[in-house]
């Protein structure tokens, strides 16, 4: 989804469209926002109403009705799920005469579902049949319900249990297929219900994973604008701008977050669901998924050969955003004319070399994964082109995308405060994972990042363990 025009890579390129679409702020006034835009848009929701307050899952069969949903309906839920509010979801939708079934969907490593080809293959034989699909879950039933409820064509609504993850009001699901961490597009649940009384109770790791996820907007943003800026691939300002504020509010209560306290998940889970709408709006995920989350792609893709289960998205995300904000840093320090062009191309890797470094990094995943790296591979007189570019306009470049950055360090105390993971050791991880990661996660996605531009600039190998090192993320504990 790139908006290329004949001028592209050796221009300097422009800051955000003017007159851009405005985009109300408040979550109550998105539901079914549609708004025509100067980047060649139009950015809409299809969902219709969100609830988020204590006992708002009485609500659910309000919405069925209202909505017109039909009369038969699958709930999808795991073994854990089916307690905390399947079954309830179960009896009042019986209660008000819906024909409902029950799919819970198997556990796997770890004693929990995952998003994968077979838990797919399990919800989609479960809905057929019926009018609309309930999930009731966090990331992964949501994920699955969302995909396979778009594949039979059918709407589904979401009762969340956890304020976990930016996803439920996404139009993509994340899943892993053939070993490879896809996003695939498909729809918008119609409502989600958020009942307080349910999410604030939610495992600490989730709600600390709900805040990671949440925390890694500015890099996401800041790599959304980079790739507009240096590949100008599509970027619009207009999305971005639904979920900054809510942002800002949650990173101050982020102490509370960590105590529980109810307003301040409600914020949480607010802003999550205006960072779905954001990837919605944008109809691409960048303004929520930046490097960092190929840095917690990666560490999924390589956890089963590893015999490891894989950690909660969030969290893992959490301290991936402390690595690249670091990685900002440090690349803004640059002084613009050290910069030796010649030498960077000359010793950029060709594609053939490129290719065995991906072999022993990616086992049995090298194929799929070349074939993304490629997408975003230069030749050597495109990559000089494109360097003395960002060399050129470099004061502009880091003015666009420094306004949504923030320093590594207060990423780092934000997530502390509500007692979220810092480091890779806190997510079951060791140095060695991030060092890895770090080089060789921007190889699994064809979409430009700060990784990127920090590997053209020969900084991954040369300096990345200083950066390593100043992001705090390797220390033990
Ligand atoms: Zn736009
Ligand atoms: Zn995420």
């Amino acid at each position: 989804m790139s908006k290329k025009n004949s001028e592209s890579n050796n221009k300097k390129q422009p800051g955000p469209a003017r007159n851009i679409a405005k985009i109300p702020q408040e979550l109550k006034d998105l539901f079914g926002f549609s708004a025509a835009c100067s980047c060649g848009k139009v950015h809409s929701v299809e969902l219709k109403g969100a609830s988020i307050r204590p006992g708002a899952i009485d609500e659910l069969v309000d919405w069925a009705r209202q909505l017109g949903l039909g009369r038969t309906v699958c709930i999808v839920v795991d073994r854990k799920t089916r307690q905390l509010a399947g079954e309830r979801v179960k009896k009042l939708l019986d209660k008000d005469g819906f024909k409902t079934s029950l799919c819970v969907v198997p556990d796997g490593k770890g004693n929990r579902p995952h998003a994968d080809q077979a838990g797919l293959a399990y919800v989609e034989a479960a809905l057929g049949g019926v009018d609309f699909a309930v999930a009731v879950g966090s990331g992964t039933l949501n994920d699955l319900t969302k995909l396979a409820s778009f594949r039979k064509n059918i709407p589904y609504l979401v009762v969340a249990t956890a304020p976990s993850m930016n996803g439920y009001t996404s139009a993509i699901a994340a899943v892993m297929l053939q070993g490879v961490k896809r996003t695939l597009d498909c729809h918008q649940p119609l409502a989600v219900i958020a009942d307080l009384d349910i999410i604030t109770r939610a495992p600490a790791e989730l709600i600390a994973a709900g805040l990671g996820d949440l925390e890694s907007k500015p890099t996401a943003t800041a790599d959304y604008r980079l790739s507009g800026a240096i590949r100008n691939d599509y970027y619009c300002a207009a999305p971005e701008q639904v979920v900054l504020q809510a942002e800002a509010k949650v990173a101050e209560a982020a102490a509370d977050i960590g105590m529980r306290d109810p307003p301040a998940i409600a914020l949480l889970t607010e802003a999550l669901l205006l960072s779905g709408i954001s990837m919605k709006l944008a109809g691409v995920s960048s303004p929520a998924s930046g490097g960092e989350h190929l840095i917690s792609h990666f560490w999924d893709m390589s956890a089963a050969d590893e015999g490891r289960v894989e950690g909660w998205h969030g969290a893992q995300v959490g301290v991936a955003t402390i690595v690249t904000a670091t990685l900002y840093e440090q690349l803004g320090k640059l002084n613009p004319a050290s910069i030796n062009i010649d030498q960077l191309v000359a010793k950029s890797p060709g594609l053939d070399e490129i290719e065995a470094r991906i072999k022993s990094r990616h086992a049995t995943r090298a194929e799929e994964v070349f074939k993304e790296y490629k997408k975003k591979h230069l030749e050597p007189k495109q990559l000089r082109r494109e360097l003395g570019t960002i060399v050129d306009g470099w004061d502009d470049l880091w003015a666009e995308i420094g306004q949504s950055l923030r320093p590594g360090a207060k990423v780092r105390s934000i997530l502390a405060a509500a007692r979220a993971p810092v480091s890779v050791s806190q997510l079951g991880l060791s140095p060695g994972h991030l060092r890895r990661a770090f080089v060789a996660a921007r190889e699994i996605r064809g979409r430009y990042t700060v990784l990127d531009l920090a590997a053209d600039l020969q900084i991954l190998d040369t300096a990345g363990e200083a950066v390593l090192q100043a992001s705090g993320c390797l220390a033990e504990g």
